[in-house]
């Protein structure tokens, strides 16, 4: 079971125990433990990823039946095409899903990881795409996302 889905099961019986609901800090906080846990260092630069950025660039459910699914967003990303990427952003608690994570370096490069979130019980994030991108393909990333970095603290 993926993280994310981890963390929306959480926040869900929260919800019914105590009518609490989950706070987007929390939620962030979630998505980078997230992350951490499938990279432990910047695939640019080798070091570790405090300093950096990272964004939770698109997302989207493996299934075929779908006009825009996981395997579409695959295909933008291996195209290069990130505005079209960044345009996806479902997530399908009922199904394995693709999440497109970047990784934003302080070198002026960047790293596309796409995480397949699986929806079995007791199945782990894998990473099944990963790509680094140098300077040019970097700016074109950064200024095709909408506004969703955060800092790495
Ligand atoms: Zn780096």
């Amino acid at each position: 079971m993926g993280f994310l889905r981890e963390l929306l099961d959480r926040a869900t019986s929260r919800l019914l125990v105590k009518a609490v609901p989950m706070s987007m800090a929390a939620v962030e906080a979630g998505t980078l433990a997230g992350l951490r846990a499938l990279v432990e260092t910047c695939p640019c630069c080798n070091h570790e990823l405090s300093g950096h950025s990272y964004s939770l660039a698109a997302m989207a459910a493996f299934d075929p039946s779908r006009p825009r699914s996981a395997y579409d967003l695959l295909k933008a990303i291996s195209r290069r095409d990130w505005s079209e990427a960044a345009t996806y952003n479902e997530w399908e608690g009922g199904m394995d899903d693709a999440l497109v994570f970047v990784i934003g370096c302080p070198a002026g490069c960047a790293a596309v990881l796409a995480v397949e979130d699986p929806y079995m019980l007791g199945a782990k994030d894998r990473i099944i795409q990963s790509e680094v991108l140098d300077a040019a393909e970097t700016r074109k990333l950064v200024s095709a996302l909408p506004d969703k970095w955060r800092l790495i603290p």
